[in-house]
């Protein structure tokens, strides 16, 4: 993997690599974009590039420091290392992307980078011995400041990627306010976020901006089929996934579940909202999906329509447009769901047509 591997978002991995070739990396940064847009893997990306044994980004001369036996993270470093280019030696010359193959990137490749910690709800449950909880807690980011205090282990950066910070509760957010506000030498904490305003503006003032937007609709495809679709179900997927691999699975979910449904079961709104998930964050996040899709398709319709069905669908897009609003907060995701679906289904519109691209 290197930068030409994510899809769909020219503009800034443009303005990482200028950032790379500049040698003036920010030691706090937020990617900022809707879900499923690539901005981990940028990050994880950027993280490998500064890293990279034939890109100078050398923020100090590095001393190896020896692990410390009381850091939880070092127990994920491993116990050997493969050899660096002990194959025939290979050149890389740009400065602005890592190259696949020295020590640094190897390790970066398998996840066992030393350097490079990837904080998340999974890895707060191995470090806190507990169930993935939604939140990320104030020891945990209190473990990443106590590590950036630390000498890198190998590589000239000490890379945090806290993955979905808008998780982080408030007193975990000031907890790492400090470590962006006065990084230690050689840190670079990257934050990954689709909803900015769940950040404190302290944090927000601190760091460097760097925007994603939606994937084009030709990328999501290409990205779909590469993760094995059929090339007609990655294009009617990509239609329904508003730029967005994250919306694109949600899609596929969809489909599948309308798809068990006997078609003209008078109760198949009930049936398929009773299939929500059970964790209210994701059941949220597909109804959000599922009304969006209502509206796209609503809209379409109305634009089409006369006369009293054009009436019927301006009610429908408004009573949509409010349900979308309340999704926000904190409802029954079951009630919403089945109350826009009945409605849509009186405005004609059916629960099928909501995963139809045509
Ligand atoms: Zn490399």
């Amino acid at each position: 993997m290197s930068f030409s591997n994510i899809l769909g978002q020219d503009r800034t991995v443009r303005r990482l690599k200028a950032l790379l070739k500049s040698g003036r990396i920010p030691p706090a940064m937020i990617f900022h974009g809707p879900p499923g847009v690539g901005k981990f893997l940028a990050a994880f990306e950027f993280a490998k590039a500064v890293n990279c044994s034939h890109t100078e980004h050398r923020a100090r001369p590095a001393a190896p420091a020896a692990p410390d036996p009381d850091d939880l993270f070092a127990a994920a470093a491993p116990a050997a290392a493969p050899e660096p280019e002990a194959a025939p030696p290979r050149t890389h010359a740009d400065k602005s992307d890592s190259c696949g193959f020295c020590l640094s990137c190897l390790q970066a490749a398998t996840g066992a980078h030393p350097d490079i910690r990837v904080v998340d709800t999974a890895f707060q449950a191995a470090l806190l011995d507990e169930d993935e909880s939604a939140n990320l807690k104030i020891d945990t980011l209190r473990e990443v400041t106590r590590w950036a205090q630390q000498k890198a282990m190998l590589a000239p950066w000490k890379v945090f990627i806290v993955r979905d910070a808008e998780a982080m509760v408030t007193n975990a957010q000031n907890a790492i306010l400090k470590t962006l506000e006065e990084p230690p030498p050689g840190t670079l904490v990257i934050l990954t976020v689709s909803k900015k305003s769940a950040l404190l503006s302290t944090i927000l003032s601190r760091c460097c901006l760097i925007d994603f937007g939606p994937l084009p609709e030709s990328a999501l495809s290409t990205l779909l089929q590469a993760q094995g679709a059929e090339p007609g179900e990655a294009a009617r997927l990509a239609a329904l996934g508003g730029g967005s691999l994250e919306k694109a699975a949600e899609a596929a979910s969809f489909l599948k579940r309308v798809s068990a449904l006997r078609p003209g079961d008078p109760a198949r709104a009930f049936k398929f909202s009773a299939g929500l998930p059970r964790d209210s964050h994701q059941a949220r996040e597909e109804v959000k999906t599922l009304l969006d899709l209502l509206l796209a398709r609503g809209r379409s319709a109305w634009r089409r329509a006369e006369g009293p069905a054009k009436d019927r669908l301006t009610a429908l897009l408004r009573r949509t447009l409010e349900l979308r609003r309340m999704a926000d907060r904190n409802v029954s995701y079951v009630l919403l769901l089945e109350t826009a679906l009945l409605e849509s289904e009186r405005a004609g519109i059916k629960l099928e047509d909501l995963v139809r691209t045509a």
